[in-house]
C-alpha cells in the first residue's frame, strides 16, 4: 500500500446539480492495488499506517486524472494549422496527414508523439479518434497498453467525399472493425469505439454497418462528429435531404444511445437535444477547436436545460493542444462572451467537466473521475515552478476553489509534476 500526501481536489457531486468542490488540504489517500481504500488528514492517516510507504505530492494541487472525450491520434503533428474553416482545414491540412498513417512505421512515431502529449498533459483516460488504417489502430492500442493509459478507440471509417486513400467499403469497415475489437476490446484498459468520421463522409449503408458492429461488440462505445461548422451542417442537410436534422442521419440507424459521444454539437437544434437527452447520448465540447476553426459558440445552457450530458475534448489537432486546463479556460471564456446566453462557469464546474463528467461520458464513473473510496487512483499532480505566477497565485489563494481557478487560468503541461494511473506513475516525477 502507498500513502499519497497532498492537497486533493475533486467533484464527486455534480456542481451543475448543486454539488460543491471537495478539498482535502494536507490530506492523504491510502492506495492498495491502485484503488483508494482510505482518505483523510495526512497526520491521522500516517499515524494509523506508520509502516506504509509515502509519496509526497504536496506543493500545488492533486486533481483526478483528466478525461479527454474527443481527441484525434493521427493529428498530433499538425496542431496549429490556423486560418481555415473546418472543410478547408480537413482537405488541405488534416486529411493529407491522416493518409500518411497508411505506413505503419510512420504511425508508430505518431502514436508515440500522441501518447506522450496526452499523458504529459495529465490525461489518463481518453476517447480517441483512431486512424483510417487498421494497422495504425493496432499500433495505438499496443503503445497505449505499454503505458497503461485508459484508451477507448477504433477504426475511423468513411466511404465517400474524402480523398480516395482514406475510404473503405461497408464490408471492410465491419470486418476490420470487428477484428480490431476482438484483439483489443476489454483487453487491459483498452476498449473499442465504433467511429464513423461524420455522416457527411458516410453512406447510409456504412452507418448501418456501424450500428451492426456496435451491436456485435458488447460494451463497445460509439463516437463521431456532429453540428460542428455551418457549412458542414448545410452539406449534411443537402446530402440527407430526407432527414429532419443532422442527428437524424445517425439516429435512424440506432446510433444515438447510451455509450455514444458526439463531438462539438455547436449548432444543435432543440429537437436534436431532446433526442440526445432521451437516448442518454453525450456531447464532447471542444472549445479551443471551435474557436480556432471559427466553428461557433457551444450552447452549454441549452444542453444542460435539455438534460444532455456534456464533457470536454481537446480535439487535437483542431484544438490547440492536449491540456484540458486550457480547454476549461476556453470554455469559461466562451460562456462569458455569450453573456446572458452563457453559463457562469466556476472552477468546480471546470474541474467536473474535465474529470467526472468525462468519466461518466465514457462509462468509467465507477472507476475514475474523483478520489472517492473504491475508485482507481488516477491523478495529475500540478506543481508549478517556484516563483512562477501560478506558484505565487496558489500560495496566495483564498482557499481551494480560488487556487483551482488560478490553476485553470495559468496552468499548462509544464506544471504537471506527476501523473498516476491506478497508483502507478506514468509521467514525469520531479
Ligand atoms: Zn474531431
Amino acid at each position: 500500500m502507498t500513502i499519497f500526501l497532498g492537497t486533493f481536489l475533486d467533484t464527486p457531486h455534480d456542481p451543475f446539480a448543486g454539488g460543491e468542490l471537495r478539498a482535502e488540504t494536507e490530506g492523504a489517500l491510502l492506495v492498495r492495488d491502485g484503488v483508494i481504500v482510505e482518505r483523510g488528514a495526512a497526520q491521522q492517516l500516517r499515524a494509523d499506517h506508520p509502516e506504509e510507504e509515502t509519496v509526497d505530492l504536496s506543493g500545488g494541487l492533486v486533481l483526478p486524472g483528466f478525461v479527454d472525450t474527443h481527441v484525434h491520434f493521427p493529428q498530433v503533428r499538425m496542431i496549429g494549422a490556423l486560418g481555415m474553416p473546418l472543410l478547408d482545414w480537413l482537405e488541405h491540412s488534416t486529411l493529407p496527414e491522416e493518409a500518411r498513417l497508411a505506413d505503419p512505421t510512420y504511425a508508430e512515431g505518431v502514436a508515440t508523439d500522441f501518447l506522450h502529449g496526452l499523458v504529459s498533459a495529465g490525461t489518463t483516460s481518453a476517447l480517441v479518434f483512431g486512424a483510417h488504417y487498421p494497422d495504425a489502430v493496432d499500433v495505438l492500442f499496443t503503445q497505449a497498453s505499454q503505458i497503461g493509459v485508459r484508451i477507448t478507440s477504433g477504426l475511423v471509417v468513411s466511404d465517400r467525399i474524402l480523398r480516395p486513400d482514406l475510404l473503405t467499403s461497408v464490408e471492410s469497415a465491419y470486418d476490420e472493425g470487428l477484428a480490431l475489437a476482438q484483439r483489443w476490446h476489454g483487453v487491459g484498459r483498452n476498449r473499442y469505439a465504433v467511429t464513423p468520421r461524420f455522416s457527411l463522409s458516410c453512406s447510409d449503408g456504412l452507418l448501418e454497418s456501424c450500428a451492426a458492429l456496435l451491436d456485435a461488440v458488447e460494451g463497445s462505445w460509439f463516437t463521431t462528429h456532429i453540428n460542428e461548422n455551418a457549412a458542414e451542417v448545410t452539406a449534411v442537410r443537402d446530402l440527407f435531404d430526407d432527414c429532419d436534422h443532422y442527428l437524424s442521419s445517425y439516429h435512424r440507424h440506432g446510433l444515438v444511445r447510451p455509450g455514444s459521444v458526439y463531438a462539438h454539437n455547436v449548432h444543435a437544434t432543440g429537437p436534436e437535444l431532446e433526442i440526445m437527452a432521451e437516448r442518454q447520448a453525450w456531447a464532447a465540447h471542444c472549445p479551443t477547436s471551435n474557436a480556432a476553426l471559427g466553428s461557433g459558440m457551444f450552447p452549454l445552457k441549452e444542453h444542460l436545460a435539455h438534460g444532455v450530458g456534456v464533457a470536454m475534448g481537446s480535439d487535437v489537432g483542431g484544438g490547440t493542444g492536449f491540456s484540458l486546463l486550457k480547454e476549461g479556460l476556453q470554455a469559461y471564456f466562451l460562456q462569458q462572451l455569450l453573456a446572458d446566453r452563457g453559463y457562469a462557469l466556476g472552477p468546480a464546474h471546470l474541474l467536473h467537466l474535465v474529470t467526472a463528467a468525462g468519466a461518466a461520458a465514457l462509462g468509467l464513473a465507477d472507476q475514475v473521475g474523483d478520489f472517492s473510496l473504491g475508485k482507481q487512483f488516477d491523478a495529475v499532480w500540478l506543481c508549478p515552478a517556484p516563483g512562477s505566477p501560478l506558484d505565487v497565485g496558489i500560495a496566495n489563494a483564498d482557499g481551494p476553489a480560488h487556487a483551482l481557478a488560478k490553476t485553470f487560468t495559468m496552468g499548462t503541461p509544464a506544471d504537471v509534476a506527476g501523473v498516476f494511473i491506478a497508483g502507478v506513475p506514468v509521467g514525469t516525477m520531479r
